[in-house]
C-alpha cells in the first residue's frame, strides 16, 4: 500500500470522567466517543444501549432498556435522542420464530416507558436480544474492510480467532436482531460478531468494556488489512495523473453547471465539490471504476449515496471541457436510465420511486461531487463516500470487495423504516436547493436580502467590495454561505466571482444585483469622475454581473432570476443627483432589455425599486445624508420625519423591505411568470407610480 490504512484515535475512555455520570448519561458519553471518529461511526449510523434498573411512573421497579431513537446520530446524541423501553415487554419476542417490521414498529412502540419518545433505532431488537448490559452497533471502516470481503468469512476467522462470529448478510430488522441473540447465547466466549457487508456488535459488563472492544476490533483489522496487503499499491495504482489545481478549477467550473443543471431536471440540487487527497487517489485509481460500481460499503449509505456512483471518464490529455460536458451529459441520462431499470426490476409494492439521479459523481483525475436537495444533504452524501473510499481501499487490497446485490441495496433503500428516517427531516423550504448571488451583500439592504433568501434556503454567494464585510456575514451563515470579494466594475473580478458560486454550489439560480453608491452634486459641481464612478457601478457593473449570470444560467439551461436593486430616481427626476438618476435609469433599462433576452431561456429579469432606505443602508453613512438634507433644505437628522410625511402611506422604508420584494421576484414560486418588471417599494411616491 502506498499509504498505510490509519488507526482510529486510540482508546479514549476516560474512566474518571465516565464514573461521575449516571447510567443515561454514560450511554451518551460513550455514544459520543464512539461518534467523534467517523471511521468508527460514520454520519447517524451506529447505536448504543445500556439495560438497567428503573421506577416507571407507578413506581414499580422495572428492567429498561435505554436505545439510540431512529434518525439520530452518535457524534451529537444527547439524553433526549435515546428511548427506554420496558425489557419485560420486549424480552418474549425472542421466543418469537419471525416477525414483520411494522409488527416490530407497532409492538416496540407500545413498550416505551414514556409516550413520546424517539421512535427506537431500527437495530432495537438487536440490542435487547444481546444478554448484556451494554450494547454496541457500529460500521467501522476497518471491520468492514473484512465484511466487504469476499472471502470475509475466513480472513475473519483468522484475524479474531473464536472471539468473533460471523453472520451472513440479512437486512436489519427481527431476523438479524434474533440471530445476534442466538450468537452470543450460543457462544460464550465470543467478543464481537460481524455482520457481512453491514457492520460490528460489541457488548460488555461495562460501557467501558463494550466500547474498548470495538476500539480492539477496530485496531486489530488495521493491522490485519495493513500487514496483508503488503506491497499492493491502493485501487491497484495510479492509471491518471491528478489534474493540478488550477486545471482542476478551470475544468470544474465549466462542467459544474452544466452537471447541476442536468441534475436538477426534477428537483434543484446543491453540488459539493471535494478533491481532498484520499478522494483524489480513487478518483486516480486503476480500479476505482470497477469498484464504485459494486455496491455501496454499507447499507447506512444507501439511501443517501445510492448503489453507485455515476463515474466519469475523463482524459485530461485528450478531452476538452466540450467532450467533458457531453460526457457529464450522456452520463447522467445513462444513470438515470440504469437507476428506473433498477426500481422496476426490484420494486416490490408501488413505492414511489425517489430522484433517479445520482448523488455522488467521480471525475476520474479530477475529483468527487456530491449532490444533496440542500448544502447539508450534499455533504452527507460526500462523507458517507470518504467511508465507502476507504471500506474499498482496504477491502480491495486485501481481498475482492463486495456488496450487498441489487436486491438487497433495494430492499434497504426503499425500506419503510429507512424512508420514515428521511421523512424526520423538516420540509423542504422555498428556496430549497437554490443558488443566489449577491452583489454588495455586506451590509444593508444587501444583507437584508442575503439574510431573507437564505432564511427561505437558498445557498448564498455573498459577494461585496468589503472582503471583511462579505466574510463576517458568509460565517455567520455556515455550510450555507460563501463571501467572494467582487468590485462588480472589474470584469475578471465578475468572472472569477461567478467561477466561485459554480465551485462553491454548482451554479446559480437568483443573481440580485445590489451593489451601489449614490452621489449628489448639481450638475456644474458633477466632475468626469464622479459621473463614471456613478455609472461604472451602476450601468457597467450591473450589465457584467449579469453578463456572467446568464452565461452561467445557460450552461445550467434550468432558467433563473435577475433582481436589479434601483431606486425610485430611475423614473423620478430630481434635483442635484444626475449622475447617479441617469445610471439608475440606465440600469432600469437594461433590465428590461434583458427580460426580452432572457425569457426564450427561462431567464427572469425584473427590478426592485426602494426609495429612502435610511436604515442600515451603507450610502447613508457617507456624505450623502448631508448633501440630500442640504437638498431639501433641512437638517440631516430630519431626513427620517422628512421621508416619512414625504410617503403617500406616511411610513419610512426598511431593508427588510426591500428584501421582501427581491424575494418575491426571486422566487419562482411567487412571480414565475412575471418579467420585464418594476416593484416600488418606496410607501407611495406618486411621482414614482408606473404609467
Ligand atoms: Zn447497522
Amino acid at each position: 500500500m502506498t499509504r498505510p490504512i490509519a488507526r482510529p484515535e486510540q482508546n479514549l475512555w476516560d474512566a474518571s470522567a465516565a464514573a461521575s455520570l449516571g447510567v443515561l448519561d454514560g450511554l451518551v458519553y460513550r455514544s459520543n466517543l464512539l461518534g467523534r471518529d467517523r471511521s468508527v461511526a460514520n454520519y447517524g449510523g451506529g447505536n448504543t444501549s445500556v439495560k438497567v434498573e428503573e421506577k416507571d411512573h407507578t413506581g414499580l421497579l422495572r428492567r429498561i432498556l435505554y436505545v439510540k431513537g431512529s434518525g439520530t446520530d452518535l457524534a451529537t446524541i444527547t439524553a433526549d435522542g435515546f428511548t427506554a423501553l420496558k425489557l419485560d415487554e420486549v424480552d418474549p419476542l425472542f421466543e418469537r420464530d419471525s416477525m414483520t417490521d411494522e409488527e416490530m414498529v407497532a409492538y416496540l412502540s407500545r413498550c416505551q416507558l414514556e409516550p413520546n419518545m424517539p421512535r427506537s433505532s431500527i437495530e432495537t431488537l438487536l440490542h435487547a436480544f444481546v444478554p448484556f448490559d451494554h450494547v454496541d452497533h457500529t460500521h467501522p471502516d476497518a471491520t468492514n474492510m473484512i465484511c466487504c470481503a469476499e472471502d470475509g468469512e475466513r480472513l475473519a476467522k483468522e484475524l479474531y480467532g473464536d472471539s468473533d462470529v460471523w453472520i451472513p448478510y440479512v437486512r436489519p430488522g427481527f431476523a438479524l436482531s434474533k440471530q445476534v441473540g442466538d450468537a452470543v447465547r450460543s457462544n460464550p466466549g465470543t467478543k464481537l460478531i460481524l455482520l457481512a457487508k453491514h457492520g460490528l456488535v460489541t457488548w460488555g459488563e461495562t460501557g467501558e468494556e463494550s466500547y474498548s472492544r470495538t476500539i480492539e476490533a477496530i485496531n486489530r483489522a488495521v493491522d490485519f488489512v495493513n500487514d496483508r496487503s503488503g506491497d499492493r499499491e491502493a485501487f491497484g495504482g495510479a492509471a491518471h495523473e491528478p489534474l493540478d489545481a488550477e486545471g482542476r478549477r478551470r475544468i470544474l467550473a465549466e462542467l459544474l453547471p452544466v452537471l447541476r443543471g442536468e441534475v436538477s431536471r426534477e428537483t434543484t440540487k446543491i453540488a459539493v465539490v471535494d478533491v481532498a487527497p484520499g478522494v483524489l487517489e480513487f478518483a486516480c485509481g486503476h480500479d476505482s471504476k470497477e469498484l464504485s460500481q459494486v455496491g455501496a460499503a454499507c447499507p447506512d449509505h444507501l439511501v443517501h449515496t445510492k448503489m453507485r456512483p455515476l463515474w466519469i471518464d475523463f482524459d485530461a490529455a485528450s478531452d476538452d471541457a466540450e467532450t467533458l460536458e457531453s460526457k457529464i451529459v450522456d452520463g447522467v441520462r445513462a444513470y438515470r436510465d440504469w437507476y428506473e431499470g433498477y426500481v422496476g426490476r426490484n420494486r416490490a409494492d408501488d413505492e414511489t420511486m425517489a430522484d433517479p439521479n445520482p448523488r455522488v459523481v467521480l471525475i476520474a483525475g479530477v475529483g468527487m461531487v456530491s449532490l444533496g436537495r440542500n448544502a447539508r444533504q450534499a455533504r452527507l452524501a460526500r462523507d458517507l463516500y470518504h467511508r465507502a473510499i476507504a471500506v474499498m481501499r482496504g477491502a480491495h487490497a486485501l481481498d475482492s470487495f463486495v456488496s450487498l446485490t441489487e436486491e438487497e441495496s433495494y430492499a434497504v433503500e426503499y425500506w419503510p423504516l429507512e424512508l420514515y428516517k428521511l421523512s424526520l427531516s423538516p420540509p423542504p423550504k422555498e428556496l430549497e436547493g437554490k443558488v443566489a448571488f449577491v452583489t454588495g451583500g455586506a451590509g444593508g439592504i444587501g444583507e437584508a436580502i442575503v439574510r431573507r433568501l437564505n432564511d427561505e434556503g437558498a445557498c448564498v454567494v455573498v459577494t461585496d467590495i468589503d472582503h471583511e464585510g462579505a466574510e463576517r456575514l458568509a460565517q455567520r451563515l455556515g455550510i450555507e454561505a460563501v463571501a467572494v470579494t467582487t468590485d462588480v466594475t472589474e470584469e475578471r473580478a465578475v468572472a472569477n466571482a461567478s467561477l466561485e458560486a459554480a465551485l462553491s454550489f454548482g451554479g446559480v439560480d437568483i443573481v440580485v444585483s445590489n451593489a451601489g453608491l449614490a452621489s449628489s452634486a448639481s450638475l456644474e459641481e458633477t466632475s468626469v469622475e464622479l459621473w463614471e464612478l456613478n455609472h461604472s457601478v451602476l450601468a457597467r457593473g450591473y450589465f457584467l454581473v449579469a453578463r456572467e449570470a446568464f452565461r452561467l444560467m445557460k450552461r445550467q439551461g434550468t432558467g433563473g432570476s435577475l433582481v436589479f436593486v434601483a431606486s425610485k430616481n430611475a423614473v423620478v427626476a430630481g434635483k442635484n443627483a444626475a449622475a447617479y438618476s441617469s445610471a439608475k435609469a440606465a440600469e432600469l433599462h437594461l433590465a428590461r432589455c434583458l427580460a426580452e433576452e432572457g425569457g426564450s431561456d427561462g431567464i427572469r429579469v425584473n427590478t426592485v425599486n426602494p426609495d429612502a432606505v435610511l436604515q442600515g443602508s451603507k450610502i447613508w453613512e457617507g456624505s450623502w445624508r448631508e448633501e440630500r438634507a442640504r437638498a431639501y433644505g433641512i437638517e440631516p437628522e430630519e431626513l427620517e420625519e422628512y421621508y416619512r410625511q414625504r410617503t403617500t402611506l406616511k411610513v419610512n422604508v426598511l431593508a427588510e423591505d426591500v428584501a421582501e420584494a427581491v424575494l418575491f421576484f426571486a422566487s419562482d414560486a411567487r412571480s414565475s411568470k412575471t418579467t420585464g418588471n418594476l416593484l416600488n417599494v418606496d410607501g407611495g411616491v406618486a411621482a414614482a407610480y408606473p404609467r
